[in-house]
């Protein structure tokens, strides 16, 4: 592990007497969205399991209840687009709320829903592994698209505003500088507007092909749990991600990321067993900690930082690295209108940011 991170991890674990009360800035929450997959990757975490009864009722009562700190929405899966949830789903997200929101796809039946996704989610996460179909197929297990496919499918996506970020776990596959060349290419030539190379879960040291291009600029974020190096390659924006396998279990009682599972469950880890009752966490957090900086799970990871982690072992698990002001939740009026105006000042530049 890097020197530096090894203060972090290996730090006394902080209110572990608050267990459950205290978040980190900017935690993430993903939804791993009802359903099944296409796919039978080798490193796949998600587990299928099934959903309660009453689950879009608990769902909403969740995403209505979190204090305002929880303002990145993740929705992962399995594969989302084969759930019959995610219209249902898409229909609960409140952007006064959520204000950076991620879907993440293999791409099954992104196409059927890209007009419900409009006004919804901010970006789309294509998990695409390697740049030869018969390659990312094996490694999926499964037919996936085509090139041509997610030309058609980040085109359409584009024209309802947006953007498209392609994300692969680094494989024996990509291993060296000419497959990453090629996968630029490729993600270009389909219409990405950002890569993610994701290292397999495990320790947060760069693999050696990312090492192949420390001579590029770079910004990098990182937290004790995971890290995010940001670079510009072939005229593309790059981002390389390394995540601990587990982070929640690495931070003591501080809450990092909440995961709203297939059956309804809130936890923070991401196989359904450190259940947190979300009516108990507080409009505050734990400011002298850190803020998650890097990889955006969930929502972390764009500029404003995506994450996007979920089953799909291509996404990532842990933190964002969001700066901007966070949406007030539960102001009052008054504060509500000042913060209005705030938002929609003269400058039109505001930024906004499993399979
Ligand atoms: S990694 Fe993603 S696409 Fe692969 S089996 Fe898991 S959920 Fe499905």
């Amino acid at each position: 592990m890097l020197k530096r991170y090894d203060s972090f991890v290996k730090a006394p674990k902080i209110n572990e007497e608050k267990i459950f009360e205290t978040t980190i800035m900017n935690p993430n929450l993903s939804i791993v969205v009802p359903g099944g997959c296409n796919g039978k990757c080798d490193f796949c975490f998600w587990k299928k399991s099934t959903p309660c009864g009453n689950y879009l009722e608990k769902l909403n009562n969740v995403l209505t209840k979190l204090p305002s700190q929880f303002y990145q929405l993740s929705l992962t899966g399995g594969e989302p687009t084969l759930s019959p949830h995610l219209e249902s789903i898409l229909n609960l997200i409140d952007k006064k709320i959520f204000k950076h929101t991620v879907l993440t796809s293999n791409g099954a039946k992104l196409i059927d829903f890209v007009s419900h996704l409009e006004g919804k989610i901010d970006h789309v996460n294509i998990s695409r592994h390697h740049y030869k179909d018969e390659i990312n197929d094996s490694i999926f297990k499964s037919k996936m698209l085509t090139k041509e496919e997610l030309q058609h499918v980040a085109n359409e996506l584009n024209k309802v505003g947006i953007d498209v970020t392609f994300s692969a776990v680094l494989n024996e596959n990509l291993s060296t500088q000419e497959d990453i060349h090629n996968y630029i290419q490729f993600a270009k030539e389909c219409g990405a507007s950002q890569i993610f190379f994701r290292k397999p879960h495990g320790t947060l040291e760069p693999t050696e092909v990312e090492k192949a291009y420390e001579s590029y600029k770079s910004s990098e974020y990182h937290c004790p749990v995971c890290r995010t190096k940001n670079q510009l390659i072939e005229g593309i924006k790059v981002a390389w991600k390394a995540s601990l396998e587990e982070p929640s279990k690495e931070l003591g009682g501080t809450i990092y990321e909440l995961i709203i599972n297939e059956n309804g469950d809130v936890t923070k880890d991401w196989e359904g067993q450190m259940r947190v009752d979300y009516n108990k966490i507080n409009e505050k957090y734990d400011k002298g900690l850190y803020e998650c900086g890097g990889d955006s799970g969930g929502s972390c990871g764009y500029d404003d930082s995506d994450r996007g982690y979920g089953g799909c072992g291509s996404s990532i698990k842990s933190g964002c690295g969001y700066e901007e002001e966070k949406p007030k939740r539960k102001k009052k009026k008054n504060k509500n209108k000042k913060k209005k105006s705030e938002d929609y000042g003269s400058c039109g530049s505001s930024i906004s940011s499993s399979c």
